[in-house]
């Protein structure tokens, strides 16, 4: 028997220019292009990242609400990745969820049951998990959980 499976990618695996050190044991920053010593550098996806231009890129992450996970990565690489749903997509399809619990608790008849819980209960979990999920990837919410320090 034959079996299906998914296509295999090989990610380019030769070293990307940022990632160059000299004899001295410097470094160039991805972001800035300050050199620095290597043992004072963050290692970033492509190469290496000074500390302001980290904390940078924490203080624009809190700003956007989300990490911005695949910025290591080079367009073509991030082109290739699947697309997440987004908040309001999730909001949208829990909804849907929701009601289809009301309509399938409405019918009652036949109601499928799946490890001793009906559908409905079911449909309800998955709406109320969908919704707190796409909650959470609104834009901004967790600036709002950051108490301010001045
Ligand atoms: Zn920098």
């Amino acid at each position: 028997m034959r079996r299906e499976h998914p296509d295999i990618i090989v990610p380019d695996l030769s070293k990307p220019a940022g990632s160059v050190i000299d004899a001295a044991g410097m470094v160039t920053c991805i972001a800035c292009g300050r050199r620095l010593r290597i043992a004072r550098a963050d290692i970033v996806g492509l190469g290496y990242r000074c500390g302001a231009c980290t904390a940078k890129a924490q203080i624009a992450e809190l700003d956007r609400g989300e990490a911005d996970v695949t910025a290591n990565l080079t367009p073509s690489d991030q082109a290739r990745l699947p697309r997440l749903l987004t908040g309001p997509q999730l909001i949208l399809l829990g909804i849907g969820c929701l009601v289809l619990a009301v309509l399938l608790w409405i019918a009652n008849v036949g109601v499928p049951v799946w490890r001793g819980i009906p559908a409905p209960v079911w449909a309800l979990i998955a709406g109320s998990g969908s919704i707190a999920i796409g909650l959470t990837r609104i834009r901004g919410w967790k600036r709002r959980l950051v108490v301010p320090t001045e």
